[in-house]
């Protein structure tokens, strides 16, 4: 079961600008549903201060916990 997500804020307007907040790749990431498409996203990517995220290719948008 995968728990509700929730946009990562600030927005990001790119991939390459999530890439870039969120550089370290995480494979053990969390599942978490992305609150626009409802669809699953891996959160794959860490930042610096260890949050989680990952990008939902539909909304294009990040999706954190
Ligand atoms: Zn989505």
């Amino acid at each position: 079961m995968s728990l509700p997500g929730q946009w990562l804020q600030p927005r990001h307007g790119s991939k390459e600008a999530f890439d870039k907040d969120f550089p370290t790749l995480d494979v053990k990431g969390a599942e978490a549903l992305c609150p626009g498409c409802k669809e699953r996203v891996k959160l794959t990517r860490k930042s610096p201060a260890g949050k989680t995220g990952g990008w939902c290719a539909k909304c294009n948008r990040g999706v954190g916990l």
